[in-house]
């Protein structure tokens, strides 16, 4: 490909007019190149959007490189920072990890020092591309190990004021669902710290992101989604105008809560995993979501997976073979789109 131009970290400049297409040499001696498209043309904010954070998700890589061929700069009102492939080398490799050093780059920002490839496109992203981004949009999937709804996300605690800003932004992404995430709880294993829309809040910086389907594949319906909801979100936000674009009264985003510890439901014992539930279903405390099938005997009886909350299910382990403790079953609550500030998160007072 003729068109990219190979340049230090030090040479980026957000500033230059027109359309660049950079492969920015990360690595000692050039095994490690990052793709960069940046769009410059008037005034306008400066977004970046990334693909491939996770190299297993394919919805953002396939999306950010579509929109990287299709974008002209005279459709474009301020500057896009457009990163296809965040995690490079994990991206060419098919997995969540960056090989070799089996580094998570989502676990890297704000973290400074380190060695190996994921520590050094952190700290490129952080130190040359951030301090002049208004917005952050990151698009991620469940990767291999999960499929989940397909969903716009929002890290914000409900009803707060971040939530009252960023809600209409979620909702312009009009993916069918729209789930707001509270890591601030510590439910589960969070709250996940390291992560670029983390670190991008902790500065200060806009931030969406967005669970897009997974299970290590892509679909029509999730590449549908994806596409028009990254194009939409950036025609709401104003950067490139569309008029295809949803606007967010129109939505038809159902709102979801994700961030009560039972949200995350945890089988007890390794083995083979057999849902009864699918993506969307709504589900009651007590029911059964599914199974775990001891390893080893055939006939012992399979353990019961018991709903621990009402709720919708939202994600779903992809592999048959499960560990104990893991994340089989994620469930969220459904939200009214309006904002009901100093009132309790859910309707009846549960907790
Ligand atoms: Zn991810």
């Amino acid at each position: 490909m003729s068109m990219w131009r190979s340049l230090s970290p030090g040479e980026i400049d957000l500033a230059v007019p027109g359309k660049q297409c950079v492969q920015v040499r990360l690595g000692r001696e050039a095994e490690l190149m990052l793709p960069i498209v940046i769009v410059h043309n008037g005034y306008g904010p400066t977004i970046l959007v990334a693909g491939g954070t996770h190299g297993d998700e394919f919805e953002g890589q396939i999306t950010v490189a579509n929109f990287c061929r299709g974008i002209e700069p005279e459709n474009v009102h301020g500057t896009l920072v457009l990163l296809p492939l965040h995690n490079v080398l994990a991206c060419k490799a098919g997995t969540r990890l960056t090989p070799g050093d089996g580094s998570d780059l989502n676990r890297l920002y704000g973290r400074p020092g380190g060695d190996g490839p994921a520590h050094a496109i952190a700290r490129f992203v952080e130190t040359v591309l951030l301090a002049d981004v208004d917005w952050v949009i990151d698009l991620h999937s469940g990767g291999s190990a999960h499929e989940f709804v397909l969903s716009s996300n929002l890290q914000a605690r409900l009803n707060s004021a971040e939530f009252e800003t960023m809600r209409d932004p979620l909702l312009a992404f009009d993916a069918p669902y729209a789930i707001v995430f509270d890591e601030v709880s510590a439910a589960g294993d969070m709250p996940h710290t390291g992560t670029l829309e983390g670190h991008a809040r902790a500065l200060g910086k806009k931030a969406i992101s967005s669970e897009l389907g997974g299970a290590g594949r892509v679909t029509p319906a999730s590449l549908g989604v994806a596409e028009h909801g990254l194009r939409s979100l950036l025609s709401h936000i104003g950067v490139v105008p569309w008029a295809g674009a949803t606007r967010p009264d129109q939505s038809r985003s159902q709102l979801l809560f994700l961030g009560r510890p039972e949200h995350y439901v945890r089988n007890s014992l390794a083995g083979r995993f057999a849902p009864t539930v699918a993506l969307g279903d709504k589900v009651r405390k007590g029911m059964h979501l599914g199974s775990i099938a001891p390893l080893d005997d055939p006939l012992a009886p399979p353990e019961p997976i018991i709903s621990p909350t009402d709720g919708i299910a939202v994600a779903i382990a992809r592999h048959g073979l499960q560990q104990a403790g893991a994340g089989v079953i994620y469930l969220a609550d459904t939200q009214d789109r309006v904002v009901r500030r100093k009132e309790p998160a859910t309707k009846d007072g549960r907790s």
